[in-house]
């Protein structure tokens, strides 16, 4: 629920510029752009290593690579997130192992990643959901403790941040092992078509990577290691570098939109709205409440001509493509019921207070009402 033509109509000049520099020099594979881009968000994360790639579902797919993890180990995600966190583990033949999240704040659940740890547990995949970092804290220590991996999949959350236990502040997608990051049209820092990232703060792991992303070559036509060909187009590097400079005022939008959305929606009865958990900001992706009607406030919205989402509607241990892994109805409860409960509002940059306060009527009358 975003509206790009209302977010570039602003940039325009900035936009047609940087894409006529890339059509006159013509280098479109790999060109200046690119590693511009990289350095430019790796000031902005706090100095982490960027390695661009194709999109964020190939860097979930690099981060695993490059943990060089043995045949049958086990990756445990959450059961509630986009498909793509659990399909980049078993595309590589890697057993997902689904854990259930917190009700609240719906990362993966610190206990219950415990609970599925085994002896061929070989990393952890921690989603910022939404916009707000799972339980980092926790998280890292349980990876930590037991000497796996921990990716963060922070295709939702970029630049987001993250106070740590010894109280210094990070950007969420730096704290693990690796990060991963889409830039896909409609996420908080978005291509003109596809792109991703990958972040790491150990030098030999991001060499590692950008081999990786490049046909596993080491220099052209060696190739030491079976890679992928995944790179970041240099028109959408060029897109993103002008976008990039935009983000930080994006997010507060954000944050503005969501402050309003609290301040109208909070208390009302059979709703909740979006928990923040105090050791992470928020970047609001989406403004996502739970609500026992779902479907009947949907349908009351929809009848307002308000648009509104449910991300998601099937848990992942039960989409029918990973039968084969053995789930039940029944054994992640928690992802369950959000699956039954959550829906997205509109929040973007653009939306005028006029469009927030109808949004905010519509859901109130509903409440009160109970339509
Ligand atoms: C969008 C998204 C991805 C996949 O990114 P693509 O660029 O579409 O491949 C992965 N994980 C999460 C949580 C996402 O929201």
């Amino acid at each position: 629920m975003l509206d790009l033509a209302a977010q570039h109509a602003p940039i325009q000049a900035e936009l047609d510029a940087a894409l006529q520099a890339v059509l006159r020099e013509a280098a479109f594979i790999q060109g200046p752009a690119v590693g511009e881009f990289a350095r430019e968000l790796s000031q902005f994360l706090g100095q982490a290593d960027v390695i661009p790639c194709g999109n964020g579902t190939d860097a979930l797919q690099l981060a695993l690579m490059s943990l060089r993890l043995p045949a049958g180990s086990e990756v445990i995600v959450p059961a509630f997130t986009y498909v793509a966190t659990m399909e980049a583990v078993a595309i590589l033949g890697l057993r997902p192992v689904c854990a259930d999240v917190l009700p609240d704040t719906f990362g993966l659940d610190p206990a219950a990643v415990a609970a599925a740890l085994t002896p061929r547990t070989g990393a952890i995949i921690a989603v910022h959901l939404f916009g707000q970092c799972a339980d980092l804290h926790a998280l890292s220590a349980v990876a930590r403790q037991h000497g796996i991996a921990l990716i963060e999949d922070n295709a939702q959350a970029i630049g987001a941040t993250y106070r740590l236990a010894d109280h210094e502040t990070v950007f969420a997608g730096t704290v693990g092992e690796v990060g991963t990051t889409s830039f896909f049209p409609s996420k908080n820092l978005g291509a003109l078509g596809d792109g991703g990232a990958l972040f790491t703060r150990d030098a030999a792991r991001a060499t590692f990577l950008r081999q990786l992303a490049n046909h596993g070559q080491t220099r052209k036509y060696y190739h030491e290691h079976i890679g992928l060909n995944s790179r970041l187009d240099t028109l959408q590097a060029a897109v993103l570098r002008v976008k990039l400079r935009h983000l930080p005022t994006w997010i507060t939008a954000r944050q503005q939109v969501a402050a309003f959305y609290d301040a109208a929606l909070s208390g009302l009865a059979g709703l909740q709205v979006p928990v923040r958990d105090p050791r992470s900001t928020h970047v609001f992706h989406q403004y996502t409440l739970t609500v026992a009607r779902r479907d009947e406030l949907q349908q009351h919205l929809r009848e307002q001509g308000i648009p509104s989402v449910v991300y998601y509607p099937v848990p992942t241990h039960l989409q029918p493509a990973y039968q084969y892994l053995g789930y039940r109805a029944g054994q992640f409860p928690v992802a369950e019921a959000l699956c039954r409960t959550v829906l997205s509002l509109p929040i973007h940059p653009t939306l005028t207070s006029a469009q927030l306060a109808y949004v905010g009527e519509a859901v109130g009358y509903f409440c009160r009402r109970g339509v």
